[in-house]
């Protein structure tokens, strides 16, 4: 086990429907803190950049427009293994085959519109959270150094 932080957005579609708090609550009911938080509208290039790795998928274009189409909750959380918790939280990408209890199982409308975002990797958390927040924007609640 290691104190970890991971990149976390709560998208438009759960912003549109105003359950921003219920999904906080799960972060927090699952031992995860919030470390570092921004409500923002994302450009075409942010969400471009952001999910780089998906640029030659089918699905990038349709998810590019419906990641711009409203606001979003950007966050860092830190624990315990927080990617993975994070991600067991989250449930599958598609809500129709995630676990019951599952973030996306209450919240996801479809496989495109799942309402959450986490980091898959070490890598990965570490190149999300500088897309968003600077090193002094992160807080050491939990003795992690800014990195
Ligand atoms: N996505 C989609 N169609 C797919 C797979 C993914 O629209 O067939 C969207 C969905 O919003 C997903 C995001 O692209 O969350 C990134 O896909 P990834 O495979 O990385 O899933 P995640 O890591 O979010 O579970
Ligand atoms: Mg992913």
């Amino acid at each position: 086990m290691a104190l970890e932080r991971t990149l976390a957005i709560i998208k438009p579609d759960a912003v549109g429907r105003n359950v921003v708090g219920q999904i906080i609550s799960r972060a927090e009911e699952e031992g995860l803190s919030v470390a570092a938080i921004k409500f923002l509208k994302l450009s075409r290039d942010q969400a471009s950049k952001f999910y780089h790795v998906h640029r030659k998928k089918k699905f990038f274009a349709s998810l590019v427009s419906y990641m711009c189409e409203g606001p979003i909750v950007v966050m860092v959380l830190e624990g315990e293994s927080a990617i993975l918790c994070w991600r067991s939280a989250m449930g599958a990408t598609d809500p129709a085959q995630a676990e019951m209890g599952t973030i996306r199982q209450s919240f996801g409308q479809n496989v495109e519109r799942n309402s959450v975002h986490g980091s898959d990797s070490l890598k990965a958390a570490s190149f999300e959270i500088s897309c968003f927040f600077e090193s002094r924007e992160l807080t050491e609640r939990m003795g992690l150094t800014s990195s």
